[in-house]
């Protein structure tokens, strides 16, 4: 066996190779930077609306009345995100960015409505709401609801929860000073507030998406939880009901905080959508308004 010290020399280099190759391969993989948040997962093929097109949150448009809360940070869909490696968990409900809740917390399925009210979309979702006996969230506009204390008190009338949407929806208000956000803020809710004076006001939720610290750090301050989403059918940039409704009903699962708007543009799409989203929704989940402290 005068060969048996050169197989094992032989047998021992590719040995060693196989473990460089190995080290080489961890190594590479662990370099490979993260794909970008799953926002292929609510595109309806090369047409739909992309999250690549949302401004960034460092350089944010100028301030639109249109809704445009575009999402900034990850967006847990539930969907077919398989790309991201982080989808192999469940998401925590405060796992937005800079620790907002994007989900419910349990398995409740929570609608959220928002810049308004508006008197020609917020009646119409109102009484759909109420139709499919779904509560919901919305996040009014200060400005909107000193104009329509009326809806307001239509909205807590109904057992809806009330989210604080800053005072003239300004996607740059994180970027203000801490006195200047407590300020827009508390305006805000002084107008909520003006229309039902005993309503409970649990969240807030940044215009845009555009959280920063400091705009997180003085909601928690006042009491409000910032409240990002889970799933957002771009229904601001109206790509009409059956988009809509096709885009929710495949992505919510148990927890889902859906992202919808009764006001800032034309919602008729939404709206419709609603007709099919409700029902769809109600039968396989638990809807309901998130917790507003008097349950
Ligand atoms: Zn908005």
């Amino acid at each position: 066996m005068r060969h048996a010290p050169a197989a094992r020399a032989v047998g021992l280099v590719a040995l060693v190779v196989v473990v460089l190759l190995g080290s080489a391969y961890a190594l590479g993989r662990s370099v490979v930077p993260d794909p970008p948040p799953a926002h292929s997962t609510l595109t309806t093929g090369g047409t739909g609306p992309h999250y690549a097109d949302q401004p960034p949150a460092e350089d944010p448009p100028p301030h639109t009345p249109a809704g445009d809360d575009r999402s900034t940070g990850p967006v847990e869909t539930g969907q077919d995100g398989g790309a991201h490696p982080d989808d192999t968990r469940e998401p925590g409900p405060h796992d937005g960015p800079f620790g907002t809740q994007t989900t419910s917390g349990t398995s409740l399925v929570a609608l959220t409505f928002d810049d308004g009210p508006d008197p020609n979309y917020t009646p119409q979702v109102l009484a759909l709401l109420r139709e499919h006996q779904v509560r919901a969230t919305f996040c009014v506009v200060g400005e909107n609801a000193q104009r329509h204390p009326d809806l307001v008190r239509a909205i807590a009338a109904d057992g809806h929860t009330l989210c604080n949407h800053s005072w003239n929806h300004d996607v740059t208000l994180g970027r203000r000073s801490p006195a200047a956000i407590r300020a827009d803020l508390l305006r805000t809710s002084a107008a909520i507030r003006a229309a039902v004076p005993d309503a409970p006001i649990a969240y807030y939720r940044q215009p845009g998406g555009a959280w920063t610290v400091q705009v997180v750090t003085v909601a928690q301050e006042l009491g409000l939880t910032p409240l990002h989403w889970t799933v957002d059918p771009s229904d601001w940039q109206a790509p009409g009901a059956d988009r809509i409704a096709a885009m929710v009903v495949a992505a919510v699962v148990p927890g889902s905080v859906v992202l919808l708007h009764d006001a800032g543009g034309d919602r008729q799409g939404t709206v419709d959508a609603l007709h099919r989203i409700l029902p769809d929704l109600a039968g396989r989940f638990e809807v309901e308004a998130l917790p507003d402290g008097r349950t």
